[in-house]
């Protein structure tokens, strides 16, 4: 009765060890029980060297998950020994047949890396894939490396499924393989979405978009993204091309983009600011650096003198968009219903004003 429960717990424990490795829950990654934090040292830096990091992660993943089904039979030859596994001439032909499949499943998993690894790698699907983007995998390779150590890369997505966005190539990289499109060649559907009304992040409600990246050379295969619609505009900024919607899915929004359409509306309702004669272009936004500054703080909401907002002196220097990231941040963050009655300071003289103060500049 005891061993018969002895390979029992044995079976459930390890089939829930090797789910976690596999799927590593956050409790796991935070311990630092996964392969890339295991084999960290022979993987190199994912932040120097991207590519020949990710061809050899997916490597190690296969095998290490071919591995998983032999471990079973020798952790459960250790665990049982009258079952007597270790004398394979003993075992049931069931047992049997498990072994040769197990250990054929490995040496196949083997073989096929250490056919990858010939040649620098030359013959891993990753390098493949960018040889189809120019003769020289290696001359696109160190092209992407280099993009990714640049901070302007746009990432998001959990750890085993990150979708990144760098200034000409975008990538989803997954367990066993790692996606690449060149931004010039591609475009983007948005497929659908899906919402969850609790995620294991966060209390609120997600909106989970899937998007699909389709390359017009014909040899990368077309892949989706998947990311929370709260990055969406985030993305779109980055992939500085129009995504297409043919199947009109609603993106939610972030509470500043909704509050950007009030604080616009309110705005082109107010007076509009005249440059003085002969007063230069305003210069790009000093915020996002590539919108024209485009609105001018007048006080207008009262005479000179009276009330609590003061004339601001400063030449304009931001545009509407960035003035209003401005004004949230410098609201009450919990109460998104007094944000358009209230005020904040300029964000260069800090003069306080409010929304009847904020003048889009005549053109
Ligand atoms: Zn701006
Ligand atoms: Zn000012
Ligand atoms: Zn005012």
């Amino acid at each position: 009765m005891y061993q018969a429960s002895a390979d029992f717990v044995f079976t459930l424990v390890y089939m829930l060890l090797s789910a976690c490795l596999v799927v590593p829950p956050s409790e796991f990654r935070s311990a630092g029980l996964t392969i890339q934090n295991l084999l960290s040292s022979w993987l190199g830096s994912e932040e120097l060297h991207f590519v020949q990091y990710h061809i050899k992660r997916t490597t190690a993943t296969i095998i290490f998950h071919t591995l998983i089904p032999l471990g079973y039979y020798i952790g459960f030859g250790l665990v049982c020994p009258e079952y007597n596994l270790f004398q394979p001439w003993k075992v049931s032909s069931i047992w049997l047949a498990y072994l040769i499949t197990s250990v054929l499943v490995t040496i196949i998993a083997l073989v096929i890396a250490y056919y990858w690894s010939r040649k620098h790698w030359s013959n891993h699907p990753v390098s493949a894939t960018l040889g189809h983007h120019d003769h020289s995998w290696w001359a696109v390779c160190s092209n992407i490396n280099i993009e990714f150590r640049r901070i302007n890369k746009f990432s998001t997505g959990p750890p085993s499924c990150r979708v990144y966005v760098t200034d000409s190539w975008i990538i989803r990289t997954s367990a066993y393989s790692v996606c690449f499109a060149h931004k010039q060649d591609c475009h983007l559907n948005i497929l659908q979405t899906v919402d969850h009304a609790l995620s294991h992040e966060s209390s609120t409600g997600v909106q989970i978009l899937t998007i699909e990246v389709v390359s017009i050379n014909r040899n990368i295969k077309p892949f989706q993204i998947r990311l929370n619609a709260l990055d969406f505009r985030d993305l779109k900024d980055k992939v500085s091309m129009p995504i297409v919607n043919a199947r009109n899915v609603v993106i939610q929004q972030t509470l500043t983009d909704r509050f950007l359409e009030a604080f616009r509306q309110q705005v082109d309702g107010n007076q509009r600011y005249a440059l003085p004669d002969g007063a230069p272009r305003p210069e790009a936004c000093i915020g996002c650096l590539q919108t024209p500054s485009n609105v001018k703080l007048v006080k207008l909401c009262d005479d000179p003198t009276q009330g609590e907002c003061v004339q601001c002196y400063c030449r304009p220097m931001w545009c509407l968009e960035c003035l209003c990231k401005w004004w949230v941040s410098r609201q009450q963050q919990d109460k998104p219903e007094t944000w358009l009655g209230s005020r904040s300071p300029c964000p260069t003289c800090r003069s306080k004003f409010c929304l009847l103060d904020v003048c889009n500049i005549a053109t």
